[in-house]
């Protein structure tokens, strides 16, 4: 790895796990392209991520207890400012293939200047979404300012499916009922929603109910998030993986019958779940899936697809992989994503290792990235969270045994 990827250092960093920017929504295995999202081949992705998180702040008046920013009460003194951020976002426009935007943190109400900075994007030729905090300072007339700047997708977290376990998580009472209202007010001015459900071992028998109560909300996607143990996050129960096979199927059961797209957010295992229940051969080519786009359409990983600009301008693959690659304004977000030796070797499945690098699915799976380093210190480490075992990987000679049963937890 090169030497210039380094850890962001404590207090700034694992970049943050906030309402839907910490999901990184849209990441990998959805299940249905909504009218947000473009049409992206895997070639594409090797010039232009398809989404470009962007952290606007750190600050946010939440505690979640598995936030991935670690996120504050006030912005950190480095934060990009108002001009840097728009920079930013200019020089975002000038992929070849421009990426949706969403402005993530902490929660974006912080920054006073964020209806300009939407605006601002638009006018840029960017689609931008926001993924705003239950607080109160979020109300209909704030939804309303964002869909008249020019944001064409809202995100809201949904952790349980009543107010005693979501508030738990969130740390706050009423965040469940104003989420609802969040939801709500979007769809009132035609704002497509994206429902974000972070699954944890205290919330595990409440998604299915979360699936129902969804149907009855004007939600376009929900996007099931697996849990990358970085930030607050580190001290939150992860199931185990067994149980993700179990949730696979539920996903997988809920994406046939539901009005709205559900899709995976770190677990691109769930590719693979997919394409066994389907009867798909591993050797699809990936463009081939897009007839799958009700399940499964082209996967992204972190830094496949992905980027992530912290509020001080550090560019990492996602925000889940807090491994600098390059800081805004000295570096250039394109150049980092095109040339970048640590997002060169990420889109590089043979360079995975362990089961994963053997594995028949690793072009469209290969694992979650964060999840590996989070777990073994290393982004090319297998999946710690997959019971798939490779039949390459069963034939190997003893000598060689896989790293997540061998490679100590860091
Ligand atoms: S072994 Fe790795 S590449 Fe294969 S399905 Fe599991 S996570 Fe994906």
């Amino acid at each position: 790895m090169s030497d210039k990827h380094h850890q962001a250092h404590e207090g700034s960093s694992p970049p943050g796990h906030g309402p839907f920017g910490e999901s990184e929504a849209i990441s990998e295995a959805g299940s249905q392209r909504t009218s947000w999202q473009p049409r992206y081949s895997r070639d594409d992705f090797c010039h232009s991520p398809l989404l470009v998180f962007y952290e606007v702040t750190r600050a946010c008046d939440l505690v979640c207890n598995h936030c991935r920013a670690s996120a504050m009460p006030h912005p950190a003194p480095e934060q990009l400012t108002s001009q840097q951020s728009a920079d930013l976002l200019e020089a975002l426009a000038t992929f070849p293939k421009r990426p949706m935007v969403v402005l993530t943190g902490g929660d974006p109400m912080k920054r006073p200047d964020l209806m300009d900075l939407i605006s601002h994007g638009t006018q840029k030729g960017l689609r931008l979404a926001v993924t705003p905090s239950p607080t109160p300072l979020m109300n209909a007339a704030a939804v309303a300012a964002m869909k008249e700047a020019g944001a064409c997708g809202f995100g809201v977290s949904l952790d349980g499916a009543n107010a005693r376990t979501h508030d738990s998580f969130r740390g706050i009472e009423g965040s469940y009922e104003l989420s609802l209202s969040m939801i709500r007010w979007a769809g009132e001015v035609g704002l497509p929603v994206q429902v974000n459900t972070t699954v944890l071992s205290e919330n595990l028998g409440e998604l299915q109910q979360i699936a129902s109560q969804l149907e009855s909300l004007p939600v376009q996607m929900w996007s099931v998030f697996f849990l990358v143990p970085v930030g607050r996050a580190r001290h939150a129960r992860r199931i185990s993986a067994r149980q993700y096979e179990l949730v696979f199927e539920l996903l997988y059961h809920e994406s046939r019958c539901r009005p709205y797209a559900v899709k995976s957010t770190e677990a691109p295992h769930y590719r693979r779940f997919v394409m066994q229940k389907m009867h798909i051969s591993a050797n699809s080519v990936p463009e081939q899936l897009y007839g799958l786009s009700r399940y499964a359409p082209v996967g992204t990983n972190d830094g496949r697809g992905v980027m992530f600009v912290s509020h001080t301008g550090e560019i990492y693959p996602s925000g889940f992989l807090p491994l600098s690659c390059g800081k805004f304004p000295s570096d250039s977000p394109v150049d980092v994503y095109q040339n970048d030796p640590l997002f060169l070797d990420l889109r590089d499945a043979d360079k995975v290792q362990g089961k994963c690098g053997v594995c028949e699915y690793r072009a469209v799976c290969g694992g979650s990235r964060a999840r590996a380093y989070a777990i073994y210190g290393d982004p090319l480490a297998p999946e710690p969270d997959c019971v798939y075992v490779p039949p390459a990987w069963q034939v190997r000679d003893a000598s060689h045994k896989d790293c997540s049963r061998t490679r100590k937890p860091k």
